[in-house]
């Protein structure tokens, strides 16, 4: 049943009434970010094409062919030569291809061809699904576009990727696009409560780190990310007080150090988050739109009396430098001056002395 998946309901109704109308397309893609349950989605078409009990249109979710689509039998190990195939659910016609390493290959995309073809041998109809379709180069690609413009009436292939952009023209020309959104926070806050995946005051965090994404609010390490969130906020402290230069370098610094190296770009995404949280307040936006609404006391001191330009700049200069990174710019150089110039940003404007205390 769609309604066991959370959010989405405007991808619900329109899958519905595709049943409905038994004009499930051959080619399907759905974009959308990582994490927002384009898969679930494109199993439970599947489960609906195929289920021996349905109930009115949609899966009963309970049958043996409904457990079994959702029994993926991905290889064990990474040794990419397992993944090269089509990885087969337990029912013997619902299956994905994933990209064994970097690019989904040629000889993938001819499996699908070829069983595609083949009339379904258990149920109603052969549902294949592409996981990160932007993994297709232009070989690949060209082999899948013959089975994209004519799949048989019973088989149907799901492109799923977040970055639809990245895919040939020709390619998502012949497909049915279909856009999933982020989920709510309110919509990712009440899945956790509800399947006791966390208790009330963790998933309201949970739900609001996730930035729209349910595999974000799952697996994202809470203590990690509390505490890379209490050395950002001290860095939006220090910027919004602009005096403190010191503070500024040894939070720098501390970005820079070797343990945090793989964290540097979250916790930049995080500065970003806190950034726009005390825009919104420095605005008199309503508090329950800030992402980080646990920390609101330290987030309403920051912004009181901030001038709201400068977060704007600090927005900007920040993802002036994520560009200059990509060009593999010395790190440690350029995050002191990103901190310095943050700091010194229309500073001038601002009323002289002012003291925020962020314990
Ligand atoms: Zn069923």
């Amino acid at each position: 049943m769609f309604d066991e998946l959370i959010g989405n309901d405007r991808v619900k109704k329109l899958l519905r009434r595709m049943l409905q109308s038994s004009r499930m397309p051959g080619a399907m893609l759905f974009s959308g970010e990582d994490g927002v349950g384009k898969k679930l989605f494109a199993l439970e078409i599947a489960r609906a094409l195929n289920c021996r009990l349905p109930q009115g249109l949609e899966a009963c979710g309970t049958c043996p062919a409904c457990k079994r689509i959702l029994k993926i039998n991905y290889p064990a190990g990474d040794d990419s030569d397992d993944w090269k195939g089509i990885i087969w659910t337990d029912h013997p016609d619902v299956g994905l291809v994933v990209a064994p390493k970097r690019v989904l290959l040629v000889d993938q995309m001819r499996a699908i061809e070829n069983a595609a073809n083949y009339r379904p041998f258990e149920g109603k109809a052969r549902v294949f699904i592409v996981e990160d379709a932007d993994k297709l180069n232009e070989n690949s690609a060209n082999a899948l576009l013959k089975i994209l413009e004519e799949p048989p009436p019973t088989s149907h292939v799901i492109l799923l990727t977040s970055r639809p952009a990245w895919l040939l023209p020709t390619i998502r020309s012949r497909c049915q696009v279909i856009r999933f959104s982020p989920l709510a926070a309110a919509e990712i806050e009440n899945y956790l409560t509800q399947n006791k995946i966390a208790d009330a005051a963790e998933a309201r965090v949970r739900a609001r780190v996730a930035r729209g994404s349910l595999s974000r609010a799952l697996e994202e390490d809470l203590d990690d990310f509390l505490e890379q969130r209490k050395a950002m906020l001290e860095v939006l402290d220090a910027l919004a007080r602009s005096d403190d230069r010191l503070q500024l370098l040894r939070s720098a610094e501390q970005l820079n150090e070797a343990q945090y190296k793989d964290e540097y770009e979250t916790r930049l995404d995080v500065l970003e988050t806190l950034i726009r949280d005390a825009w919104l307040l420095s605005l008199d936006a309503n508090a329950g739109i800030v992402v980080n609404e646990d920390v609101l006391p330290q987030l309403k001191s920051v912004a009181k009396g901030l001038d709201s330009k400068r977060p704007a700049i600090w927005i900007g200069q920040i993802e002036e430098m994520r560009e200059q990174l990509v060009v593999n710019i010395n790190r440690k150089p350029a995050t002191d001056a990103l901190f310095l110039t943050m700091a010194a940003a229309s500073a001038t404007e601002l009323p002289a002395k002012r003291r925020y205390i962020i314990k």
